[in-house]
């Protein structure tokens, strides 16, 4: 048993709490992870609302990396002392998904996100007596965080634990949207929200090729990411209409692949419409389960539109971070510009403020 800290989340809508916590000792499979840094995701904050409405009370953060202090019986693929980067699948290898290699949309690691569980099921997190959950299988918002060994992605010693926590989601996310659309080498991209996730399409849109990228983003400090991140164009929705802006920018056309990385119904039609006909929408942000999308529904047939979604950037995280970490040191993948502002954990609610407040890039919690 050990005594720690952990931003925690005790009702929806409550500020969040620098809390006492206990956790356990990890059991068969499990993982003892000392949390080195963790970024913050708009993802989480969506159950701090309680627009994804996670159990409650809730130890939040899942973008995280750290070294292994202690692992259970039958651990095979981690040991004391490893240097890791927490995934917030731990994809099981067995279900239907996995078999059909999409282990992002894994049965056992999406049903123990949804009950705020390891995959185990067997709670290791308390607060005073009660069993308490963890987002996404991880609760990385926290001095140490008991993980599936599934979760536990082993990176090299000298990578910056703060730069690889963002591994975890943002990079995973937004590279591996792109990655995995149907873009081509000449396209014209079209990317929406230019946070810590619409940074990594554009990157990753660049990396694929593409010829003409256009960025979508009310905030000042994001389009100018977004730029240094690869954008040809940025367009600030305050000042003109994006949507004859981007037919502006392609003869009238749309661009060939369209993401969406902030999550509203509004902006994934806007992605759509902005779509030339024949070309590919892709819905990353992470909307409220409610949310719904008016489109038309003409475009479809008429246009053979495709309108997608990518979930966790369709990783397998054992596979991918290493193919990232590839890219990162070879210097086509830029990290470090995408962490703008750095706190200690206690300092946790000032991060989330500030991501609210979009003061553009991610916020990153370092020990
Ligand atoms: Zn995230
Ligand atoms: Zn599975």
């Amino acid at each position: 048993m050990h005594r720690i800290k952990g931003a925690l989340l005790v009702d929806y809508g409550e500020p969040i709490r620098i809390a006492e916590l206990t956790v356990e000792e990890p059991g068969p499979g499990e993982v003892l992870v000392e949390i080195r840094a963790s970024g913050v995701c708009r993802t989480d904050w969506h159950a701090v609302t309680g627009h994804l409405p996670l159990p409650v009370p809730l130890v939040l953060g899942h973008e995280g990396a750290g070294i292994v202090k202690d692992i259970g019986s039958g651990v095979q693929r981690v040991k004391p002392g490893d240097h890791v980067v927490l995934s917030w699948i731990p994809n099981c290898g067995n279900c239907r998904w996995c078999i059909l290699g999409r282990p992002e949309l894994c049965d056992v690691a999406i049903t123990a996100a949804v009950n705020g569980t390891l995959p185990s099921g067997v709670p290791r997190l308390f607060w005073g007596d009660d069993p308490i959950s963890c987002f996404s299988s991880t609760g990385t918002l926290a001095d140490l965080a008991v993980v599936s060994e599934l979760s536990a992605i082993v990176i090299p010693d000298y990578l910056p634990f703060d730069q690889a926590a963002l591994l975890g989601c943002a990079v995973q996310t937004g590279v591996g949207a792109a990655f995995r659309s149907p873009l081509a080498a000449g396209d014209t991209v079209l990317v929406i929200g230019a946070g810590g996730v619409g940074l990594n399409i554009i990157q990753g849109a660049q990396i694929r090729g593409a010829a003409h990228i256009i960025a979508v983003d009310p905030s000042e400090v994001s389009r100018r990411l977004a730029e240094q991140f690869g954008a040809h164009t940025t367009i600030n929705p305050l000042d003109e209409d994006p949507l004859l802006a981007i037919l502006d920018l392609t003869d009238g056309l749309g661009v060939d692949v369209a993401f969406e990385a902030v999550g509203q119904g509004s902006l994934i039609a806007l992605a759509f419409n902005a779509t030339r006909p024949g070309g590919t929408t892709v819905a990353v942000g992470v909307p409220t389960p409610n949310e719904s999308i008016t489109l038309n529904a003409f475009a479809f047939p008429s246009q053979e539109k495709t309108l997608t979604g990518s979930w966790y950037g369709g990783s397998y995280p054992l596979r991918d971070v290493p193919r990232l970490i590839a890219l990162w040191e070879s210097g086509q993948l830029q990290i470090e510009p995408l962490i703008q502002r750095r706190y200690s954990l206690l300092d946790c609610p000032q991060a989330f403020d500030d991501l609210q407040a979009g003061r553009g890039g991610r916020s990153v919690i370092t020990w």
